[in-house]
């Protein structure tokens, strides 16, 4: 039986003065931006603010400095994540190639795709997207078919991706395509490739969501060329190198503070004399609380070298149900219905997450393989 370990964790001084430092920067940098935009935080594109940060150094922070790095501990990291979510920054622009693309190069990339890629993603001008997920390919994702057939000096692309958040903003994409399908093993023969999203061919479908916003994508590849130098890792190793990338995923402060505005804004609307809200509002921030201990745990392990898989997937499920719950459950305290056109900044962000939290258990894994990872690694299946 697995024995699950949330060692505490402790964040050094010189952490906590980086937080202020930070809070200060958002003081300043997001006077006058609406709440109802601050809700949409980490799908919040804007290159702008993203080469502010870049400058800052707040970008690649645990990189090597010769591949435009910082070299500062993860849980520096963790920290300007977790103060960029909770003040509402739009991080968009620079979250995947800082959480995935970034320390993916550096696993599996060559020297020159590092130098060539990695620099420009932490100064805040690159731009990256994940295309893994296909029209009938989501949870099931070997089950995916776009494919790359050799040709002189690369490939050819054909096929489709799904749900490719920011793809028609993005420079590049970081792709999953079957190069060599073999009929015994769906999980065989699949290979990552950079892609730069404006080479001929490449067609980004952006499609609206129910917030009326246009975030995600459907790509489709008509005769893409990729040279060989854009292959990312080995042929046929893309399945265990997308493996290795999911778990930079699921641990982190997003997957907890993705309603934490409408918390705030409940609080700041709330009538202090009412024992029900005093309950609610008592109930949620314990519940945060709570969530925070346990996803700082993890990210205190990681910066120890250790790997807790299983311990991330249970605080990405349990973050995400809160998250989940708490439109849910602000409605059912103040009556008031979701309206995106209300008059109270309460009213606007409930309508936003209300329509939005319906994805939080889906993206990145939904609630269902989470469960069924956690249920392999207890040993019950
Ligand atoms: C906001 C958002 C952003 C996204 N961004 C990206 C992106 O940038 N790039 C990308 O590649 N993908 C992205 N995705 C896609 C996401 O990874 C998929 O939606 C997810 O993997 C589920 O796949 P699906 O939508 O095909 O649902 P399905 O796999 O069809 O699942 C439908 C339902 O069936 C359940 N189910 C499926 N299989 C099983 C099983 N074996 N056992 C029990 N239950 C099961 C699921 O849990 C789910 O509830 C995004 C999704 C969202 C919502």
């Amino acid at each position: 039986m697995y024995d699950f370990q949330f060692e505490p964790c402790q964040l050094p001084d010189d952490t906590q003065a980086l937080r202020a430092e930070v809070r200060e920067f958002l003081k300043e940098n997001l006077e006058g931006f609406p709440a109802v935009k601050k809700a949409a935080t980490w799908q919040g594109f804007d290159s702008e603010f993203t080469r502010k940060i870049g400058e800052r150094g707040w970008i690649g922070m645990t990189w090597p400095k010769k591949y435009g790095g910082h070299e500062r501990s993860a849980l520096d990291r963790y920290v300007v994540l977790e103060e960029m979510l909770a003040a509402g920054a739009p991080v968009a622009a620079h979250w995947i190639g800082d959480r995935q693309t970034g320390p993916l190069l550096l696993r599996y990339g060559t020297e020159e795709q590092r130098q060539e890629f990695m620099p420009a993603i932490a100064r805040g001008e690159g731009y990256y997207c994940i295309g893994m997920s296909e029209p009938d390919s989501g949870s099931d994702l070997a089950s995916m078919r776009t494919k790359a057939e050799r040709v002189d000096g690369g490939w050819v692309i054909n096929g489709s991706k799904l749900w490719t958040t920011h793809a028609h903003r993005c420079n590049q994409m970081v792709a999953l395509i079957r190069t060599n399908p073999d009929p015994d093993s769906k999980h065989t023969g699949l290979s990552q490739f950079l892609l730069d999203m404006d080479i001929e061919g490449i067609d980004p479908r952006p499609i609206r969501d129910l917030s009326g916003s246009e975030h995600f994508n459907e790509v489709v590849f008509k005769d893409v060329y990729v040279p060989t130098e854009r292959l990312v890792g080995e042929e046929g190793q893309g399945w265990q190198q997308v493996m290795a990338e999911l778990a930079f995923e699921r641990s982190g402060p997003e997957r907890y503070l993705s309603s934490f505005l409408l918390l705030r804004e409940l609080v700041k609307e709330v009538d202090p004399s009412d024992g029900t809200a005093r309950r609610l509002v008592g109930r949620c921030i314990a519940h945060m609380a709570t969530l925070r201990l346990m996803s700082l745990s993890v990210a205190g392990m990681l910066n120890e070298g250790k790997a807790p898989a299983l311990e991330a997937s249970v605080v990405k499920d349990l973050g995400t149900s809160f998250e989940q719950e708490l439109p849910e459950l602000v409605h059912d305290l103040l009556g008031i219905e979701p309206d995106p056109d209300g008059d109270t900044d309460l009213a606007q962000v409930l309508s936003y997450l209300t329509q939005v939290a319906p994805s939080f258990s889906l993206r990145g894994g939904t609630r269902e393989i989470l469960r069924g990872i956690i249920a392999r690694g207890l040993g019950l299946r």
